[in-house]
């Protein structure tokens, strides 16, 4: 565990204080939580703006404990791509020159999984977006874990915000799925964040802990586990999370690991930031100390961009 000391621009994008559902911190004013809850995207991105070109000055301490293994990249190719464009994302990746030791993972879609196994070379890896809650049988149009392990694939992501809000997935069949994929071995990437209203009333920290709760009450063994932090304000947006914010939060989500899982797990567990990652900010966000690794979703389709940011791990 290291103390350090933050000194950094404090324009926040979007703003919003963390807290836990059992943190004695006071919320906002409302005359406050009114004026933040009327930023718009378009404010937020001026903010991203006018941080970058120097905001307030604020010193903060914080408390925190940096993941252990190696800085680790996904990339969520999600719903696109044709077997062509996928050939050359893949010829694109190959191609590029990985100066770092760090672990990487690529998820395309189901259908072209074996084509990215046939043809992405290391250090790549390659994970499943999504799996089934449990077993196969009779859940048309689903994949289960079993068949993730019986490609010869080892990792998963589950709980991606767009399924949550898009598919239904709640916390509890987040957790369902994350403990039937490890119950098989599966290396899991398990995703939480927080909508821009949590965040602009100050319920980031509250929703990122109980969705993690859910995975506590039905998994004891997190050592296969990566959290990616994803708000999903950021997600596709184009208005990444701050340095500030993306520590901050991903600070107090292995702050809670300590208190409610264990402080062994909290200070193994990587981290992943996740939203609007690009090549031109993947540096700066690198550089925090609790930020073990990104998820990416737009910029991984771009083999250069991808490759930029994985050369960006510390
Ligand atoms: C994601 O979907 O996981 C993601 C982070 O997307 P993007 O990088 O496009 O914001």
């Amino acid at each position: 565990m290291s103390v350090f000391l933050l000194s950094r621009g404090t324009v926040v994008a979007p703003a919003g204080p963390l807290k836990t559902s059992d943190s004695k911190q006071s919320r906002p004013s409302s005359a406050c939580r009114s004026s933040l809850a009327s930023e718009s995207l378009s404010v937020l991105k001026r903010q991203v703006v006018a941080r970058a070109n120097g905001g307030a000055n604020a010193v903060r301490h914080e408390t925190a404990m940096k993941g252990e293994g190696k800085f680790i990249v996904g990339g969520n190719w999600k719903c696109n791509g044709t077997t062509e464009s996928i050939a050359q994302l893949i010829s694109d990746l190959n191609a590029g020159t990985i100066t770092k030791d760090l672990e990487v993972v690529c998820a395309p879609p189901f259908v072209y999984l074996a084509q990215t196994q046939a043809s992405l070379g290391p250090p790549f890896e390659i994970a499943a977006q999504n799996v089934w809650t449990g077993a196969g049988g009779a859940y048309t149009g689903e994949i289960s874990a079993d068949m993730i392990k019986d490609l010869g694939i080892n990792w998963t992501i589950t709980g991606h915000s767009e399924r949550r809000a898009l598919c239904g997935e709640s916390n509890e069949i987040v957790a369902e799925k994350t403990a039937y994929a490890l119950s098989l071995g599966l290396k899991v990437i398990v995703c939480i964040g927080e909508s821009l209203e949590e965040r602009q009333n100050g319920s980031t920290l509250a929703v990122c802990c109980a969705q993690l709760k859910a995975v506590a009450e039905v998994v004891s063994d997190w050592s296969n586990i990566v959290i990616a932090y994803e708000p999903i304000w950021a997600i596709g947006t184009g208005v990444v999370a701050t340095p500030e914010q993306a520590q901050e939060t991903h600070a107090g989500i292995r702050k809670w690991l300590a208190a409610a899982v264990s402080p062994e797990v909290a200070s193994k567990m990587r981290i992943q930031y996740g939203g609007s990652v690009n090549a031109g900010n993947c540096d700066v966000l690198a550089q925090q100390d609790d930020i073990d690794g990104f998820l990416v979703g737009g910029a991984s389709l771009q083999g250069d961009s991808f490759i930029t940011i994985c050369n960006s791990a510390v």
